[in-house]
């Protein structure tokens, strides 16, 4: 690679190429998890299709590793690399309902705040994660688990069509009648078949739910988790409830007899009619009453972003996850003892359901493989302070190692880090990693997409 070669690039690129020399480098190799820092040789900011496309030839050409960026917030920071080339989608973070068909397309640097931003006013819906900031594309090809999973099934479920630049520069379509094998993979395997550009996703009626958490005390977990899990996958599936270990934060809106206790607690979304919501939440309430109910009726919006002022970018994170079938008395004791031990305001365990409309797509389908598990567990060790480090991270792989047991071999692979070997993403594809495999040979078989949870192509 040559300068004159960077400088031709450079000049055919509408968003700019930033290079170790430039006053912006270090804000552009940021990611949202400061335990990651990377220095790639060129970031690529990709104003369009055509900037993608020139990104691309470059990185093959001149045989660069090459990795894809676009919210950020992987927890691996697989957006980034180092001494490589970051093709960087956020400039393209355009969003665009059609409300008559109750479709949205969005860029593939857009954030699901600008895809809730856009959608609310027409009533409608995405079904996403719970952080507005995260990437639409990172979240949506690995899955997307989020507060309307009981309702509407998994992020894929609702996506009806890709554009994407491939490993040889062709700008394609991949849509259930298109390059249906493409489409097939792209719904669950990740940044593995090319960079997509823009997606195209089935929104839902939903305007405003009745949401928020509800926190009971730690010394209460043991029956919380025993009710809960009988509770949720009865539930309807317009009601949604992930389950919680956490540390009050110490301030508004948290009153301050709460402030840095550790608790437990259920994050609800119920989305059917309003109306009909205390009724529904009446068996929750009347379990045992909750040492703070925050639940009442939310904009979808709110909520999607009622996480995002304490889950700041630049915090430390680090993540240990499974899907999780059955939750045992033995699990749930596993869980009270680590959970009872959260090392940092920040720190927390999530249980997401996923059952509901996300288990009623076959396990083929698409990549998503676990389709019978019931919860995506996350252990996530979290602080500003980089000197705790070891403490977050040690404690999530202790209580990791408690609950591993209990668990399946495999995860969600969003919620994963860079550091899980070959072995877990094929036990977390399962039986659908061979043909996940043959999809890269056809459309990646050098592997020039390998900053990922890498799928290696077939011999
Ligand atoms: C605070 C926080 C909350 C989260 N909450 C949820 C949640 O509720 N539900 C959930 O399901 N997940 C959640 N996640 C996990 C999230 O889905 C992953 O971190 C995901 O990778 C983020 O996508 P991104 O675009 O922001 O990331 P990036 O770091 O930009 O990208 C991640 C990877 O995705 C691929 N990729 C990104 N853009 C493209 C593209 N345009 N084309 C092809 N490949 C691409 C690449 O392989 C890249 O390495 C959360 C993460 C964080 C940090």
């Amino acid at each position: 690679m040559t300068e004159s070669t960077v400088a031709t690039l450079k000049a055919g690129l509408r968003g700019g190429l930033i290079t170790p020399s430039d006053s912006g480098y270090d804000e552009a190799r940021k990611v949202y998890n400061a335990m990651i820092s990377r220095r790639p040789q060129l970031i690529a900011r990709c104003a369009d299709v055509a900037d993608v496309i020139a990104a691309v030839n470059f990185a093959r050409e001149n045989k660069m590793l090459v990795s894809i960026r676009s919210g950020g917030h992987n927890a691996g920071g697989l957006g980034v690399c180092d001494d490589g080339l970051v093709i960087d989608l956020s400039p393209m973070r355009y969003v665009r309902v059609d409300p008559k068909k109750k479709t949205v397309i969005a860029g593939g640097g857009a954030l699901w705040g600008d895809v809730d931003h856009a959608t609310h006013p027409f009533g409608l819906a995405v079904p996403s994660g719970i952080i507005s900031t995260t990437g639409v594309a990172g979240l949506t090809l690995g899955g997307g688990i989020g507060h309307l999973t009981r309702q509407c099934g998994l992020t894929i479920d609702n996506l009806l069509g890709v554009e994407m630049v491939l490993a040889n520069g062709k700008f394609v379509t991949a849509t259930a009648k298109e390059n249906s094998d493409l489409y097939w993979a792209v719904r669950g395997g990740g940044g593995n078949f090319g960079v997509v550009t823009s997606f195209l996703f089935k929104a839902h009626d939903i305007h405003t739910n009745y949401a928020g958490p509800m926190l009971w005390h730690i010394e209460e977990s043991v029956d919380v988790l025993k009710w809960y899990r009988s509770f949720i996958t009865k539930a309807p599936r317009d009601l949604n409830g992930f389950f919680a270990f956490l540390v009050v934060p110490p301030g508004p809106p948290f009153p301050e007899h709460l402030h840095n206790k550790k608790m437990c607690g259920v994050v609800w979304c119920y989305t059917g009619p309003l109306k009909k919501a205390e009724k529904v939440f009446k068996p929750i309430r009347g379990f045992r009453k909750p040492a703070l109910d925050m639940v009442g009726p939310i904009p979808h919006p709110m909520l999607q972003s009622m996480f995002d002022a304490l889950y700041v970018p630049g915090l430390q994170w680090y993540w240990k996850a499974d899907f999780v079938h059955e939750l045992s008395d033995e699990a749930i004791t596993q869980h009270v003892v680590h959970g009872s031990r959260l090392p940092t305001m920040f720190s927390t365990m999530h249980l997401y359901p996923i059952d509901g409309a996300a288990s009623r797509v076959k396990a083929n389908a698409t990549p998503w493989a676990y389709r019978d598990a019931k919860w995506s567990e996350v252990i996530v060790g979290v602080d500003p302070d980089p000197s705790n480090k070891e403490k977050i991270t040690n404690w999530a792989k202790e209580y990791w190692n408690a609950l591993h047991p209990y668990s399946a071999p495999g995860a969600y692979v969003n919620f994963m880090m860079d550091t899980e070997g070959e072995d877990r993403v094929k036990a977390s594809y399962g039986k659908n990693f061979a043909r996940l495999q043959k999809i890269k040979k056809k459309f990646d078989p050098t592997n020039l997409f390998r900053v990922n949870q890498n799928i290696k192509p077939s011999k």
